[in-house]
C-alpha cells in the first residue's frame, strides 16, 4: 500500500502535468467489460455519482496538487473568485495515477481516464483490487480532519505530548491515522528499528530521550524515502510509470530470518495490531516496561534504559 513517501512521490510526478491545466474530459471506463461487472467495480472506485463527477470536473484550472496524509487532493478552480472544488484521490492498495500519451485504456482495471488542455497525455486511474477511492469535495471532508498531524510537520513537542498520552504500543500507534497521518507498516517498522525501539513498547513508557530518537527517526526515514521515490515492494510506480528505490534500504521490512544490517542477529516478525512487524531482536530489546507487564512488576522509568 503506498504510504507517504510514495503518495508525496506521485503528487510530485503530477504537478508538473496538471498545475495550471483545464480537465478537459473524464472518461469511465468500463474496463473488464467482458464480465459485465465494470459498472459494479467502477461505483467501488468513485464515490462521487458519474454525472457529477464528470460535470465538476471538466473547465476548471488545477491549482494546485497536495498530499494530505496518504490523499491525493487535485485544486480546481474556476476563477480567482469561486470556491475551490478538489478531486480527492485515495490509492488504497493498488491504485495508479499514470501519464500515458494514448487516450485508450493501457492495461486492465482502468477506471478513468483524464484528457486536458495539453495535447499528447493522458492521466489515467487504474486499481485492480479497487480499495483506492475517488470523489470530488468542495469542502474538507469529515474524514480528513479526523486524521492526526503530518509526520513531516509536527513539532518535537507535540509529537511527545501526543505519544505521553497513550498506552498503545508504539508500533500499533504509528500505524493509527488519528495519530499521524501517513505512515503505513514499511515506515513504521523502519523508523522504530532506526530508533531502536522494541515495536511493543507501551508509547506512554518512551523516555523523553527515546520519544526524541523516535521523532527524528520517523523524520530521517521518510525523507530518505522521498529522496529515493518511495518503495515498490508490490508495484508502486509514480505517475511518470517509475519505480522507487527505497526498498533496497530497508533494515528490516520483509527481511524475517535475514542478519541485522547493524549487529548480524537475524531479524524477527511478530504481529501487532493485525500486522506483520519486522525488526531486530538485539538491537530493538524489549523493554522491561513491556516484557514485564502482567507480572505485577512494577515499570518505573529505569525499565527503559537497555
Ligand atoms: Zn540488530
Amino acid at each position: 500500500m503506498p504510504e507517504l513517501p510514495e503518495v508525496e512521490t506521485v503528487v510530485r510526478t503530477l504537478r508538473p502535468g496538471l498545475i495550471g491545466r483545464r480537465i478537459t474530459g473524464v472518461d469511465l471506463c468500463s474496463n473488464g467489460a467482458t464480465d459485465g461487472r465494470a459498472s459494479r467495480a467502477l461505483r467501488q472506485v468513485l464515490v462521487t455519482p458519474v454525472s457529477e463527477f464528470r460535470r465538476s470536473l471538466r473547465g476548471p484550472r488545477v491549482d494546485n496538487v497536495q498530499r494530505y496524509g496518504k490523499n491525493i487532493l487535485i485544486e480546481l478552480r474556476a476563477s480567482e473568485s469561486t470556491a475551490t472544488l478538489s478531486l480527492l484521490i485515495h490509492l488504497g492498495m493498488t491504485g495508479r495515477l499514470l501519464w500515458e500519451v494514448s487516450p485508450a485504456p493501457q492495461r486492465p482495471h482502468t477506471h478513468c481516464i483524464f484528457s486536458l488542455d495539453a495535447p499528447g497525455r493522458w492521466l489515467h486511474y487504474s486499481d485492480p483490487r479497487r480499495f483506492g477511492k475517488m470523489r470530488t469535495v468542495r469542502a474538507r471532508p469529515a474524514e480528513l480532519s479526523e486524521l492526526g498531524p503530518d509526520p513531516l510537520e509536527i513539532s518535537l513537542d507535540e509529537f511527545c505530548r501526543r505519544l505521553r498520552r497513550r498506552r498503545a504500543m508504539v508500533k500499533s500507534l504509528l500505524l493509527d491515522q488519528r495519530f499521524l497521518r501517513g505512515l503505513g507498516n514499511i515506515y513504521a517498522d523502519e523508523s522504530l528499528f532506526r530508533a531502536e525501539i522494541h515495536p511493543a513498547t507501551l508509547a506512554s513508557r518512551l523516555s523523553r530521550r527515546r520519544a526524541m530518537r523516535l521523532y527524528d527517526s520517523i523524520r530521517e526515514t521518510l525523507q530518505a524515502a522521498i529522496a529515493l521515490g518511495g518503495s515498490s515492494v508490490s508495484d508502486y510506480v509514480n505517475a511518470d510509470g517509475n519505480t522507487g528505490w527505497f526498498q533496497q534500504e530497508h533494515a528490516v521490512y520483509l527481511r524475517t530470518g535475514q542478519p541485522c544490517l547493524r549487529c548480524e542477529v537475524p531479524i524477527r516478525r511478530m504481529v501487532i495490531a493485525g500486522r506483520g512487524t519486522h525488526y531486530c531482536p538485539r538491537c530493538q530489546r524489549a523493554t522491561r516496561a513491556k516484557t514485564h507487564k502482567g507480572t505485577g512488576r512494577p515499570a518505573g522509568r529505569k525499565s527503559e534504559k537497555r
